[in-house]
């Protein structure tokens, strides 16, 4: 049974309350999930230990790769919880935001943050729930700001809060944050998000933590801060990957700032070899409706053709109604929009200076598979890196990525256009290994007899050592 090539693009699902009984949970894995998010801003350590476990052994019992990311809190300030679960603010109403843990009313709520005080000013404008409601700071007192709503709407417990420009001073790093790395550690956490790195030396620090506690996590930076926009070069030196995080940039930097950021960020993560997620109200409507809009439709499939290596969704798999049909939704917009990515082996692709000789057979892996028309570029890899390289190009060719590293395959759910597989050879001989690979994809039904392919193998074979050998084989005529 021959299948056609998968979809490039990746998808990222928050996990929550929407998600949390098994079989909904197989359903979205089936219906395309590659990566699941828990959001360390709900829910407790033991809780998402839990997850990530019933996850994995629902993708083994799948036979599906699935990447796990943690995504840390971070230093967001957040108002308590209300009596009433939530309140309505209008226009004009006055509204105290002060350090009293009681439960909050019509008139005043607790912050998790008491600094937050020292940090605004009279004038200052605070954003809550993701720009949703807007407050004009009147004046502070030691333990509260009072306020007058600007823009008023429905407000509900443990609700962010940002000041429009930036420019708060809470750390990078809360103490909860050290403590949920070493939770993520404890569950081999594949990815680890840090929320609002202002520069490298949050991420430099993020790293080092989970380095020291053991930890083999790909290191995300979410881009929220309007800081971080000045520092985006650095950020990504000293991270895997970024995330375009919507939600809070957006209100940090204004909306109509974001789409362009959005294309520079993912356009700086390719070129530097960092992966890139496009996050947040992408499929927003779908909380409560069982069709997208219009608009979310064109959002996803910009982002594709941005270059992104995954889209993610939030509270509409995490809370929402439909959180099946949202990622079948999601993943049919990706296919066709993978479908009319442009491709870039162009000019500028025959221009690349490159050093690293695995990096050279990747890109010339590309180069093969682009001029010959190859059904699949095939990467006999151990840490993915080969795969990294080649996914950083869209050449309009799936690479799939073999290997018996568990590891491996999980970070490489993250990458666009890669597709893990897992290969326990039988051999460590060279040409049993090529033949067993190709067995392999003959059996998945990947490649058809006849297909030609192109291999990347890093000789010797069984020492990683690094990807230094390409091969073009036509499948069932291995000699
Ligand atoms: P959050 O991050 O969901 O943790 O706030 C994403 C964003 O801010 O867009
Ligand atoms: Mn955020």
């Amino acid at each position: 049974m021959f299948k056609p090539a998968p979809r490039a693009t990746k998808i990222v699902a928050t996990l929550g309350p929407a998600t949390r009984e098994p079989e909904v949970l197989e359903r979205i894995l089936r219906a395309g999930v590659n990566v699941v998010r828990v959001n360390f801003s709900h829910g407790s350590a033991q809780e998402h230990a839990a997850t990530v476990r019933l996850v994995r052994e629902i993708a083994e019992r799948l036979g599906q790769s699935v990447g796990v990311l943690a995504d840390l809190q971070g230093p967001k300030i957040r108002i308590g919880r209300f009596a009433e679960g939530r309140i309505t603010l209008a226009p004009g109403d006055r509204f105290r935001l002060d350090v009293d843990p009681a439960p909050g009313d019509r008139m005043r709520v607790g912050l998790d943050y008491p600094e937050l005080v020292n940090d605004v000013r009279p004038g200052d404008i605070l954003l809550l729930d993701d720009g949703r409601l807007m407050m004009r700071v009147q004046g502070t007192t030691v333990a509260a700001i009072d306020c007058v709503v600007v823009q008023g709407g429905v407000l509900s417990d443990r609700k962010g809060i940002n000041r429009q420009g930036g420019g708060l001073s809470a750390p990078a790093l809360t103490a909860k944050d050290i403590e949920d790395i070493r939770t993520a550690i404890g569950f081999e956490a594949d990815f680890i998000a840090v929320s609002f790195p202002k520069n490298a030396a949050d991420m430099y620090m993020a790293r080092e933590l989970m380095r020291a506690g053991g930890g083999r996590a790909l290191m995300i930076a979410k881009i929220e801060r309007f800081e971080a926009i000045g520092n985006l070069e650095e950020i990504l030196k000293a991270s895997d990957g970024i995330m375009v995080a919507r939600g809070d940039l957006a209100v940090e930097v204004g909306d109509a700032a974001v789409p362009a950021l959005q294309k520079r960020m993912i356009r700086m993560a390719r070129e530097l070899n960092k992966v890139a997620i496009t996050a947040t109200q992408m499929m927003e409507s779908m909380i409560e409706s069982p069709v997208p809009t219009r608009a979310e439709v064109s959002d996803v499939a910009n982002a594709v053709l941005d270059g992104t290596d995954a889209v993610m969704l939030s509270a509409e798999t995490a809370a929402g109604k439909h959180p099946v049909e949202t990622v079948e939704s999601m993943a049919r917009i990706c296919v066709e929009a993978d479908r009319s990515q442009a491709l870039s082996l162009d000019a500028a692709f025959l221009n690349r200076g490159f050093t690293r000789i695995d990096q050279t057979i990747a890109m010339s892996a590309l180069f093969v598979a682009h001029h010959m028309k190859v059904k699949a570029v095939v990467s006999l890899t151990q840490s993915g890196s080969t795969a990294l390289w080649m996914s950083r190009i869209d050449s309009g060719v799936p690479v799939y990525a073999l290997t018996p590293e568990e590891a491996s395959r999980r970070r490489m759910c993250l990458y666009r256009q890669v597709h893990p597989i897992v290969m326990n050879y039988h051999t460590h001989e060279r040409e049993a290994m090529l033949l067993e690979s190709e067995q392999r994809l003959l059996e998945a039904g990947i490649v058809e007899k006849g297909d030609l392919i192109v291999l990347t193998i890093g000789e010797p074979i069984g020492k990683s050592g690094g990807t230094n050998t390409l091969k073009i084989v036509r499948v069932g005529e291995h000699g």
